[in-house]
């Protein structure tokens, strides 16, 4: 993989706190990449310190095979879009989106006249004349993306953009900017500590946690393959079921409260480790009687949360605590406090070293 952006042992302390430790990441040209991560996990910072806002305590950040070492923010080519806008309030949109060709010397003519095909892109072609306060919280969001833009940067950051908007306006701001991200085929870094978002939206996720990068991988991937217990937490629902590989050639764990349960083999676990055996809730089926040919268990219903179409079922096996997502007629079979059936088959259960 040719790589475009590269980080190489990024690592960033304040006093004795290490907000980020050893992060190599490489990222390729016109990628759409996600930081995504709890609070606190080091996805800003990391932000930062490309952009050059920052300064890192070790490691190196370079650009098409350059090193951005020493450069200042307005020297390294790089737009950035914040959650809070930064829209000058006393400029009109247009002369928001000209500021970045004002300062590298565009005369205002043709400056204003590219900073109008900007806001044409965008979405915004009529409201150039607008200030800001005359502007909708997405729309006052689309000028700053214009503005990041106008001047073809090298790459885009786009720290938590939709984070201020409500859920409609939110969807609609990843699908545009998702399209204008496509059009100028901008390599484009953004960060979200929301999972769906992510998911929807990147050729590749960076899941942070406590300043370390988890995985790098295709959002399908870290949702059908996550390499870390952690990540199979924070992405999507999960059933996490602490267990001991039994017989690692066939396939088979022990766990506590579900006996014998098989998986794929893999070759990253052998006999007696300790693993974590994931099982999406939407591939275990829910029934009243046991059905050949899968891994069934009995489970007591303890809570039903309905959503219309389809509903989670929690229930118990022995200590173990199962979700279960129910779809269609499916959802009516079963009440709260009843005993039920669950079955899965054994390529819907994968194992994490623990
Ligand atoms: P959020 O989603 O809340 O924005 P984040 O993943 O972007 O979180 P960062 O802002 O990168 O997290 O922060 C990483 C860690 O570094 C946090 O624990 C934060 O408190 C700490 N940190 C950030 N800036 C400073 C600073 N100037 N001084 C001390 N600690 C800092």
């Amino acid at each position: 993989m040719s790589s475009y952006l590269k980080l190489s042992g990024i690592s960033k302390t304040y006093g004795q706190f290490t907000a980020l430790q050893a992060v190599d990441l490489d990222i390729e040209k016109g990628e759409f990449v996600t930081f995504l991560g709890p609070s606190g996990s080091g996805k800003t910072t990391t932000l930062m310190i490309i952009a050059g806002f920052e300064t890192a305590t070790s490691g190196s950040v370079d650009v098409a095979g350059k090193s951005l070492f020493g450069l200042a923010p307005h020297e390294r080519n790089i737009g950035i879009v914040f959650q809070n806008y930064g829209l000058f309030p006393h400029k009109t949109a247009a002369e928001n989106v000209y500021f970045p060709l004002q300062m590298r010397g565009w005369d205002k003519g043709r400056g204003l006249k590219r900073a109008a095909e900007m806001l044409d892109l965008v979405g915004l072609k009529d409201f150039g004349h607008r200030h800001p306060k005359e502007l909708s919280g997405g729309q006052q969001q689309r000028v700053a993306l214009a503005r990041a833009l106008v001047f073809e940067p090298s790459l885009l950051l786009l720290d938590e953009p939709l984070g201020a908007l409500d859920k409609n306006l939110r969807e609609q701001m990843q699908i545009e900017i998702k399209r204008i991200q496509r059009a100028l085929g901008v390599t484009t870094i953004f960060v979200t500590h929301d999972q769906s978002e992510a998911m929807s939206m990147s050729d590749r996720i960076v899941v942070f946690e406590k300043g370390r990068v988890q995985q790098v991988a295709s959002p399908l991937e870290i949702y059908h393959k996550p390499q870390t217990k952690f990540v199979a937490g924070f992405i999507g629902e999960s059933n996490l079921i602490d267990a001991t590989i039994a017989d690692a050639i066939k396939g088979e764990a022990a766990c506590p409260a579900l006996d014998m349960v098989e998986y794929p083999p893999t070759d990253t676990v052998t006999n007696d480790a300790p693993v974590t055996l994931m099982i999406r809730p939407e591939h275990i089926k829910l029934s009243r009687s046991p059905i050949s040919g899968r891994k069934n268990v009995r489970m007591k219903v303890e809570t039903i949360v309905n959503y219309g179409d389809n509903a989670l079922v929690i229930g118990r096996v022995a200590s173990q605590q199962m979700r279960v997502r129910v779809l269609g007629a499916d959802v009516v079979i079963i009440q709260e406090g009843e005993e039920c059936c669950i079955s899965w088959t054994r390529d819907c259960v994968y194992a994490i070293a623990s």
